[in-house]
């Protein structure tokens, strides 16, 4: 089978790599659709190494089919619809015995260690399939569509620490994948005004039909007034930080309400140093957290999120590439007209 193996920084490979049979416990899952995210394209660059295997198979938002179930696993189908997590906790450290399994120290990540998604098969290792990983899907949607279940997760996490709820004013900093999902679960919580900051135009153009109140491209327009007009001069009751520009933290202080809270989603370069005013969040009361991954009970509330319709998840997917052309696929990330960007393992190269 063919598969994206990285070699190593800035070298991945197309490679043929043999498809064995699931042994005791193991899962042999036919790839439907590998969604592809910013992480992907800094492992390829070698921009983040940490977790990374040399010579794995890339790819970590995954879905498909169930093609073989290994010794002692009862009721996997073969054709049964799965979408994976692929943070693989393990259970053993304190963040995993205090509910934080999502910042696990001794966690294995399937596509940075694990073989991945970025093949026409993957076996997926028993201790995955036994610590509930794999997921089956109730519905057979595309698997581009349940594959999303893995950056939902993560949003549905930050959204639970960003305390969105009915009536909250939310200003929403970066429309990509990310930010979008964040927009359409703070519409779905009840939230009042959205108001989503983002440079790209197709980026707003999905923000406005998603459901935001108010769209800013910051390079050209006012964001600080757009707030200030849309919450009466008082400010946001949370503002979430989804692309990992330093400066927009303190921007995201300075327009959060007194009280309010202010979430950075996106990891930072290097260590993330910015420059914050802290008195305003002394004297704001203000509450500053940050979002690191999700549980598997995160991955479970998104991918019955998506099964029941509830999310928009068709309308993410812009662009879709056979596996020949990952690098491309992966390139395209960077794209300003791309949303959501999927490798489809079993479309024939175009
Ligand atoms: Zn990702
Ligand atoms: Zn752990």
């Amino acid at each position: 089978m063919l598969a994206a193996v990285l070699a190593g920084p800035n070298d991945l490979r197309l490679e043929q790599l043999e498809v064995k049979d699931p042994g005791p416990g193991e899962l042999l899952v036919k790839v439907g659709a590998d969604t592809i995210c910013g992480t992907d394209l800094r492992i390829l660059r070698g921009e983040k190494t940490s977790g990374v295997r040399a010579g794995a198979v890339l790819g970590h938002e995954i879905a498909g089919h169930v093609e073989a179930a290994g010794a002692g696993l009862e009721g996997w189908d073969p054709g049964q619809p799965v979408a994976i997590a692929p943070v693989v906790p393990c259970g053993n450290c304190w963040e995993c015995k205090h509910g934080m399994e999502n910042m696990c120290s001794g966690n294995r990540i399937i596509g940075y260690e694990i073989n991945g998604g970025m093949a026409e098969r993957m076996l997926i290792p028993a201790d995955a399939v036994a610590r509930g990983n794999v997921f089956k899907a109730a519905v057979d949607l595309p698997s581009e569509q349940l594959a999303l279940a893995e950056p939902l997760s993560c949003v549905v996490n930050g959204q639970r620490r960003s305390d969105v709820r009915a009536g909250s004013n939310v200003l929403i900093m970066g429309a990509g994948p990310i930010g979008l999902f964040h927009l359409q679960l703070a519409r779905l919580a009840g939230a009042d005004a959205v108001i989503v900051s983002e440079p790209a135009d197709i980026r707003r153009a999905h923000a406005e039909r998603f459901g935001a109140t108010a769209t800013v491209d910051p390079t050209s327009g006012d964001l600080d007034a757009a707030v200030l007009d849309a919450t009466g001069g008082i400010g946001v009751d949370a503002a979430i930080v989804c692309i990992g520009i330093p400066p927009l933290i303190n921007q995201a202080i300075n327009l959060t309400r007194p009280g309010g809270t202010i979430n950075i989603f996106a990891g930072l370069k290097d260590k993330g140093w910015a420059e914050v005013e802290g008195n305003r969040i002394h004297y704001k009361e203000l509450v500053v957290t940050g979002t690191s991954n999700s549980r598997r009970a995160d991955y479970a509330i998104a991918l019955r999120m998506i099964e029941a319709g509830r999310i928009d998840t068709a309308a993410m997917v812009t662009h879709r590439f056979p596996l020949e052309s990952v690098v491309e696929a992966i390139e395209t990330v960077t794209s300003r007209e791309a949303i959501k960007v999927a490798v489809l393992p079993g479309a024939p190269a175009a």
